[in-house]
């Protein structure tokens, strides 16, 4: 275990190993299941246009009045996150092995109903070590779309602190999004 990326996770602001500015997005493939630790239980939210772009889908806050997206008829929707460490072990480019990663788990509406029943069952979610898995069907999220409990996890919040949403998720300007309408519109 790399105790000095945990150091450097707890000290340095915006910063979440490799010198990355923003933390891992969580993603299952179909069919997979993975253990994970909520390290909070109080999801941020926020509203997105997911927009199909240069062959990729990508994600654009909606900034609410005048928004240009919504402005083209964009419809957006709701999106809530939380911090998880991803028990799936990985290694780096330099071929050290990690047995987990800190993540941004991001999830909509039906995740966000199947977690609210763990969370009344539980009293949190925060500290919690659970199952989580997308099952092979259309609706089901990358985050998964199932949740089993099981175990406490508590000692993890010792070590991993909530992603800082705000500093994340900075609202993008109203030119920005006006140049993603056009991109889109073109
Ligand atoms: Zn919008």
């Amino acid at each position: 275990m790399n105790f000095k990326s945990f150091d450097s996770l707890s000290t340095e602001k915006n910063t979440y190993g490799f010198g990355r500015k923003k933390p891992f997005e969580f993603a299952l493939k179909k069919s997979e299941s993975r253990e994970i630790v909520f390290i909070d239980d109080t999801p941020f939210c926020t509203r997105e246009h997911s927009l199909f772009i240069d062959g990729a889908y990508k994600s654009y806050q909606c900034i609410g009045d005048n928004c240009p997206l919504c402005q083209s008829g964009h419809s957006s929707a709701a999106v809530y996150y939380l911090t998880v460490v991803d028990l799936k072990p990985w290694t780096d480019r330099t071929g050290e092995t990690h047995h987990e990663s800190f993540a941004l788990f991001k999830f909509k509406q039906k995740a966000a109903l199947e977690l609210k029943k763990i969370k009344e069952k539980h009293g949190r979610l925060k500290g919690l070590k659970i199952e989580a898995k997308r099952e092979d069907t259309q609706y089901a999220g990358k985050s998964g779309n199932r949740f089993f409990y099981v175990e406490d996890a508590s000692n993890y919040l010792e070590e991993y602190s909530e992603i800082e949403y705000l500093e994340v998720f900075k609202k993008p300007s109203r030119d920005e999004l006006y140049q993603v309408a056009n991109k889109v519109a073109a």
